[in-house]
């Protein structure tokens, strides 16, 4: 298994995970670029949004990805008045997509500049 995420939610290379559920997996990135940097998952191996909308049965995993977005932003107090986060998926050469699995950067804790680079 040649996927660094694959393996990752396999539990073949360590990660610091701050949530699991059956289909959904969130853990820190290990190059973050602000306090809270944590990247959301799924387990099963989708390439990137693309290949996500292109399915219909993976609807229900789009939920489930926001869904958990929502829960760690909560958890890392994102939610609070004064404060928010940015949600990005890099997709392709272009976009900066270095990992071919997909994954949703939650990036906060700090004040986010735009427009991003
Ligand atoms: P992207 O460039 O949008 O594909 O994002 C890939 C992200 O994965 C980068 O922010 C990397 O720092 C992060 N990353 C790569 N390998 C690992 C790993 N083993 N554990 C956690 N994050 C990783």
């Amino acid at each position: 298994m040649s996927c660094v995420f694959c393996r990752i939610v396999a539990g073949e290379i360590p990660a610091t995970f701050v949530h699991q559920d059956d289909d959904v997996v969130a853990f820190r990135d290990t190059t973050p670029t602000a306090p809270v940097h944590v990247l959301v998952v799924p387990r099963r191996h989708v390439a990137n949004v693309l290949d996500l909308a292109h399915a219909d049965g993976d609807l229900g995993l789009s939920a489930r990805l926001f869904a958990a977005v929502a829960r760690v932003a909560r958890a890392e107090g994102l939610d609070a008045p004064d404060r928010g986060f940015r949600l990005i998926t890099n997709t392709g050469p272009e976009g900066g997509q270095s990992v071919d699995h997909l994954h949703l950067h939650v990036i906060g804790g700090r004040r986010l500049t735009w427009p991003a680079g």
